[in-house]
């Protein structure tokens, strides 16, 4: 095992660690944590796409309608020219930057730190197309943003509730930890709009109707409350809004919730029962929750089922599963509009001088810059005339994608730093060549919030550069303060710097072992972090979506994830071992409504929503009723929905729409 290194895996926020040798660039799973000795195939066949031949290797200059190699000086120079012109001429808020939940925890920190010393809060990332609502309802509950508990609590619960979220496809090595919890007696409740493969593995399997989740846990919140199933010592000493929870679930009972999300009340109340009398439980979720106009009461609605049971600390854990290795890491080293690193508020002023001197200025903006769904609006008004994009393809990757290509033609300058020239690249001004994950060193976050680093195996293919050294040059060539680092390393110190956590820590004990957790491994074990040290329960209403089925768009449209696939497809369709396993995607359709259409298994069908239409083959089966489920990675975004919930992320997971046989 000596001649390996260790890096982390570049898709999911699962985190798995692979170990590479070297000489062969062969690949084998870390046998210790998280993901003790296991990978699935993406984690695998991980570099394959770091050897493809459509690798960019030289930055790049639009001339026309072509694009024409440069040196990295001219570039640098041209592109902080513009830059500065455009700050001059319109302020430093006509500038946006999108930070990478792909790229390492040192690069999110310098490019929030370039936004942030060039004089605007308009930086974020994907984190608000995913969690971002997640991120809200855990701050407004406890103080915090993020994931309370490690991976390894999982096993040791006595029940587990899964909550739109298919981990047995977007973060298989997680399966494992449930299973074992499931093999030592655990209660496996998973409620989701379609039966997934998780489902399989579930004692209770609640296929709920699309949009309808507050009523559920309103419901089963009813059946806690309603037969004092709830630790009553936990809600007094620890939580405050329990009587006007108590209230407004009154009414929400599993009779009234058959109706309205089509799982039988029978099994609401047993589902209901089982979980809180457990003693201890996880709540875990994904995007079925965050991604409606209802996100952030989702969320705060499945968050109460664990305060009202205590199930926090040691009996019990919220775990809002990322999607990207390392979006937590982004969002933590403040690549969001409105937080500074560490989820601080920019309104906290002591932080934010405290940053501020750190990196050498008096203070920092303070107004909340624009989330990444709400630039392209602000592009089309011209309030937005420059974008500087690292590893993110929005022109795939957003809703409504049309509009954002439309928006992204529009700008005075945009630059794009990429491993490939992705859709988004092709609109750019200026490409410029990034190194791939192992061909540079540096820090990621997991979902459970573990820093593990990512030791460089190989060289960066042609002139490309890892993002962190790219950004260094153009801080400098911006003439910012501090941008004078000659490695990785000296990045990692300063964020150290920031953490009170971490400022015992050393760069080569996290270089060197397991991983450091931020801020520490397990949250909320004796107080939250509010003003009073409590936390909230928040009585939720139902919120209904942002277009519902009619006569038009008789269907709900909504967007799932595959297990070999990855995002927008990029690093996955450049996997040849990746693309043999993937398949043709498909889109499914009910049996029963695909009788009535007239469409057979294979058939071409187009799907069309108020946005546009789309094709793809027909796979009947695995959706219920008056519900059409497509893979999101490659076109879906064509004509998913717009609407942002209260943190800004999209209702990708409903939009009416109406199908046809070709
Ligand atoms: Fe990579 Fe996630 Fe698969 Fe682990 S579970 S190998 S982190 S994609």
């Amino acid at each position: 095992m000596s001649e390996h290194k260790t890096v982390v895996c570049p898709y999911c926020g699962f985190g798995c660690r692979l170990l590479v040798d070297p000489k062969t660039m062969k690949v084998k799973p870390y046998p210790g944590e998280p993901n003790r000795g296991k990978l699935c195939p993406k984690g695998l066949y991980a570099l394959e796409f770091v050897f493809s031949r459509d690798r960019l290797r030289r930055p790049l200059k639009r001339e026309g309608q072509k694009m024409r190699p440069i040196s990295w000086g001219q570039a640098m120079e041209e592109i902080s020219h513009k830059l500065l012109e455009i700050r001059e001429l319109y302020g430093p808020d006509a500038v946006a930057f999108i930070a990478s939940s792909k790229v390492s925890n040192e690069e999110n920190y310098l490019l929030q730190k370039i936004a942030r010393l060039f004089g605007t809060n308009n930086i974020d990332n994907c984190a608000r197309l995913c969690h971002e609502a997640s991120v809200h309802a855990l701050k407004l509950a406890l103080g915090t943003g993020a994931q309370t508990n490690p991976y390894e609590d999982l096993e040791n619960f006595n029940a587990i509730l899964i909550w739109g979220y298919n981990p047995a496809e977007t973060h298989p090595v997680v399966m494992d930890y449930i299973l074992k919890a499931k093999k030592k007696g655990a209660k496996v409740i998973v409620v989701d709009v379609r039966e997934t493969r998780t489902m399989a593995f579930a004692d209770y399997k609640l296929v709920i109707r699309p949009g309808t989740d507050i009523v559920l846990a309103n419901a089963m919140a009813n059946v806690i409350i309603g037969e004092e199933l709830y630790d009553e010592e936990f809600v007094k000493a620890r939580t405050r809004g329990f009587s006007e929870i108590r209230m407004a679930v009154r009414k929400y009972t599993p009779e009234y919730a058959e109706k309205v999300t089509g799982i039988p009340a029978g099994t609401i109340h047993e589902a209901a029962r089982t979980f809180a009398l457990a003693g201890s439980g996880a709540v875990m979720w994904g995007m079925g929750l965050t991604q409606h106009v209802s996100g952030v009461e989702n969320v705060l609605a499945v968050i109460n089922l664990a305060l009202l049971l205590g199930y926090i600390g040691e009996k019990g854990g919220l775990y809002p599963m990322r999607g990207q290795n390392n979006v937590q890491g982004a969002a933590y080293m403040g690549a969001l509009s409105e937080f500074l690193p560490g989820y601080v508020p920019l309104t906290d002023e002591k932080f934010r001088k405290r940053v501020a001197s750190l990196w050498g200025v008096d203070d920092l903006p303070t107004e909340r810059g624009l989330y990444l769904t709400e630039l392209w609006e602000a592009i089309e008004r011209g309030d937005v005339k420059a974008l500087y994009i690292v590893g993110e393809n929005p022109a795939v990757s957003e809703a409504d994608f049309m509009r954002v290509r439309r928006a992204l033609r529009k700008l005075d300058l945009l630059v794009v730093q990429e491993v490939f020239m992705t859709r988004t690249a092709r609109y750019a001004h200026y490409v410029l060549p990034a190194s791939a994950f192992c061909e540079k060193s540096g820090s990621y976050m997991n979902s459970e919030r573990r820093i593990q680093w990512g030791h460089k195996i190989c060289e960066p293919m042609g002139d490309s550069k890892p993002d962190w050294e790219i950004l260094t040059m153009l801080g400098r060539a911006l003439g910012l303060p501090g941008f004078s680092y000659s490695s990785v390393e000296e990045i990692t110190a300063e964020y150290f710097r920031l953490f009170p956590e971490l400022e015992e820590r050393s760069v080569d004990e996290l270089k060197n072992g397991e991983g450091i957790f931020l801020p520490r491994k397990r949250l909320h074990t004796w107080d939250f972090a509010t003003p009073d040290g409590r936390a909230r329960l928040f009585a939720v209403e139902r919120v209904r979506p942002w277009e519902e089925p009619d006569k038009e768009f008789p269907f709900v449209l909504t967007t799932v994830r595959l297990i070999s696939h990855y995002n927008t497809g990029e690093m996955t369709l450049r996997s040849p071992s990746l693309v043999k396993l993937m398949g043709e995607p498909r889109v499914l359709i009910n049996e029963h409504d695909a009788r009535k259409l007239g469409i057979r298994d294979g058939d071409w069908v187009e799907i069309e929503t108020r946005r546009g239409r789309i094709r793809m083959r027909a796979k009947l089966g695995g959706a219920p009723e008056g519900v059409v489920v497509v893979p999101f990675h490659f076109k879906a975004n064509r004509i998913t929905s717009p609407a942002l919930n209260k943190a800004g992320t999209p209702e990708l997971k409903f939009s009416a729409c109406r199908i046809r046989k070709l």
